[in-house]
């Protein structure tokens, strides 16, 4: 059933012409918001759904995110990106079997679901192989998400010298799917998987990423977003300027000079980007996505987010990796929040009074919803409650003593408020959580099936001769 009234709940619409709504109702018919306000009649035919003292909000759209890496979940919460790139885009990447990726794929994307992630763009660098990129889409289609679907170029390396008992298939590429190869896979799985990639008719959508674009030759990185844009990709996204990780690519100067910004692109981390580069941005009205957890963590720079959306670019925010953090958009919002009121007091400690508290939390909830859903070029669809778009939305229930009572609805939702608060997810019109509970899954069979995965990837992936971040980076620098 995709027809529903929500009767009598706290709206927060980031609608700006709605704003923040009490005792409000929302109709919702043929999986679109058709109503919002006060005193609506349900008609007849629709599922009625009380909402005395709950939150609706709109889901929450995720810009960034590597969704294979649920199966090692917190592995890196003590790691640099140096330590990234040895362990995980060296060795990890290289052990997951086709099979992993789509049951990553799949929990991640109920995990996310969970969390109140309606829209997700899926970077996926994992694809070793076509049946690793047939496995990684149907993750995500079999779970039933919104988003964008990215082909990544990236080619994991060739690992055969981790290969021992208890893991016998091929580690890593299979030879002969080398770039060529790749280009054509990506074609198939266009093809193949999104014939129609239009997000009007489809809930997952056919999107691309370059190999690397801040350690690939700049002709072959327009050429990449060039073959991505004649088979019709609906979003290109890539990982740029990255704090002290830095080099002075400059990628979105060159992409300008060459006349390849556009709408389609999303830049993820950037805390890299200069000025000049943030205004190239804007103009073309492509799109930036901040990881905070990750980016503050690992040495990939203070969030651009604030920056970026004071120079007027579309700005939103992205989990970026399980094996670190939580799928939990209410942390990552908080965080890029705190950080940043912590960074614009700073100047005045011991100099002068602080009164006014900038940025509010509206404004972060903006980019964990409408803001996010511009960057991915889906804003005519979700990102807010809004009469005609699609009804993706989260009833938070406000009965458990974390949240009562509920005073600033938006700071409730955003500082008060944990997943177990959230008691009803809507895609589409589809109701994916209902009770605090995900739907049309079986937990216990799908759990035990992660921790087996789990523990032979880790196993395998301890065969791996650098016992150091330090002692790799040493001998690759010897040479
Ligand atoms: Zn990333």
């Amino acid at each position: 059933m995709t027809s529903h009234f929500i009767k009598n709940a706290t709206v927060i619409s980031v609608d700006p012409k709605i704003g923040v709504q009490c005792n409000c109702d929302i109709l919702v018919k043929d999986g679109i918001i058709k109503e919002v306000g006060q005193n609506l009649s349900s008609g007849d035919g629709v599922n009625i759904i009380d909402g005395t003292d709950c939150l609706v909000s709109p889901g929450f759209v995720d810009t960034h995110h590597h969704l294979w890496q649920q199966l090692i979940r917190g592995l890196t919460t003590d790691w640099s990106l140096a330590d990234y790139a040895v362990h995980i885009r060296r060795t990890y990447c290289s052990i997951f079997t086709p099979d992993d990726v789509y049951k990553a794929n799949y929990f991640a994307t109920l995990d996310c679901i969970n969390n109140g992630i309606t829209t997700v763009l899926d970077h996926s660098h994992i694809l070793n192989s076509p049946a690793h990129t047939d496995a990684s889409i149907q993750g995500l289609k079999d779970a039933g998400i919104r988003g964008t679907w990215c082909y990544a170029f990236y080619e994991s390396p060739d690992r055969h010298d981790l290969e021992g008992p208890g893991h016998d298939h091929t580690l890593a590429t299979p030879s002969g799917f080398d770039h060529k190869a790749r280009v054509e896979d990506a074609r198939r799985a266009r093809e193949k998987h999104f014939p129609v990639n239009d997000p009007e008719k489809t809930l997952l959508t056919f999107g691309g990423a370059p190999s690397e674009a801040e350690g690939m030759p700049a002709q072959d990185l327009k050429e990449e977003i060039d073959f991505f844009r004649s088979i019709g990709t609906r979003v290109i996204t890539m990982h740029i300027g990255m704090g002290c990780y830095d080099v002075g690519n400059r990628i979105v100067k060159m992409l300008e000079d060459a006349d390849k910004l556009g709408k389609d692109l999303v830049f993820s981390h950037g805390a890299a980007l200069t000025d000049e580069e943030l205004k190239m941005i804007h103009k073309a009205g492509s799109g930036v996505s901040a990881t905070a957890e990750t980016e503050i963590q690992m040495g990939m720079g203070p969030p651009i987010a604030w920056k970026a959306a004071a120079a007027g670019c579309n700005v939103g925010i992205g989990i970026d990796i399980t094996s670190n953090q939580n799928n939990d958009m209410l942390a990552s919002m908080r965080l890029l929040l705190q950080h940043e009121r912590g960074r614009r007091w700073e100047p005045m400690l011991g100099k002068d009074v602080p009164i006014d508290i900038t940025p509010k939390s509206e404004e972060a909830l903006y980019m964990a919803t409408l803001g996010g859903a511009r960057v991915v070029g889906l804003d005519h669809l979700v990102g807010s409650i809004t009469p005609g778009k699609r009804a993706d939305l989260l009833i938070t229930r406000c009965d458990d003593m974390n949240v009562v009572p509920v005073i600033h609805p938006i700071g409730t939702l955003m500082f008060n408020a944990h997943i177990g608060n959230i008691d009803t997810v809507m895609i589409d019109g589809k109701i994916v959580k209902k009770d605090g509970k995900v739907l049309n899954f079986d937990w216990p069979k799908l759990r035990q099936d992660i921790r087996e995965r789990a523990a032979r990837i880790v196993d395998v992936a301890k065969r791996d001769k650098v016992a150091s971040t330090a002692e790799y980076w040493k001998a690759v620098f010897k040479h």
